[in-house]
């Protein structure tokens, strides 16, 4: 956990040690950083404010040596805009300042299943040119290698099981992030924007497609 605030630190510490987590604090994102070189962590809890180096820019660092461990941020800025900017950043998830411990926890376990789930899964989905591999989590359109962080590749993991099928922001929300967002929240529509970038922008046919007013189908079409 990197959090520069060392009694809420303490507290989540706490909280999550009474959980059965193994926990290591860093205070700032320099230090963070070295500590994520130097050793393996299932999970990774970021504040964005925090000394010598944001969490923004220690998530994308974190990222650029490891796109999978998953990352939930924790920010105090309430906007849409700030969380996009987390998002975009390679988190998995984020938490709005305050939160209750137990959201945190619920949170944390959802990401930790979801990255296990993913690894024990055994096998191979395929659609037309793109390949996802679930042991080795090589993802491959056509002969380019492609990307994905933890939550990126969840949604397309799920999204390739039921292709052909229109699956509504509603059903994608439950599946990815265990819980039903309030109607207003874009986050899927954000991830669904990542994925294109990384999966259609370059290539032909384009796989991932809207359908106005209910959600997203895997299929093949032109636009
Ligand atoms: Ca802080």
């Amino acid at each position: 956990m990197v959090e520069d605030e060392p009694k809420v630190a303490a507290l989540i510490k706490k909280g999550l040690e009474e959980n059965g987590f193994n926990v290591d604090i860093a205070y700032d994102g320099f230090v963070a950083y070295k500590m994520f070189e130097a050793r393996e962590y299932d999970a990774i809890i970021l504040d964005i404010n925090l000394p010598y180096k944001n969490g923004i820019e220690l998530c994308r660092d974190i990222r650029s040596i490891n796109p999978r461990v998953p990352i939930l941020m924790l920010t105090a800025m309430g906007t849409t805009e700030d969380k996009i900017t987390g998002l975009d950043s390679g988190a998995d998830d984020y938490l709005v300042k305050p939160f209750e411990f137990r959201e945190l926890l619920a949170r944390m376990k959802s990401l930790l299943r979801r990255s296990t789930n993913t690894i024990s899964g055994g096998n191979n989905l395929k659609f037309l040119d793109l390949e996802m591999n679930l042991d080795t989590y090589e993802v491959m359109r056509g002969s380019t290698k492609i990307e994905l962080t933890q939550k990126e590749f969840a949604l397309l993991e799920y999204l390739l099981r039921n292709k052909g099928r229109v699956l509504s922001r509603i059903d994608i929300a439950e599946k990815i992030w265990d819980i039903t967002f309030d109607t207003g929240t874009n986050v899927i529509d954000v991830y669904i924007n990542f994925l294109r970038k990384k999966i259609d922008k370059d290539f032909s046919p384009k796989l991932i497609h809207t359908q106005t007013g209910i959600g997203y189908v895997l299929k093949e079409g032109k636009s």
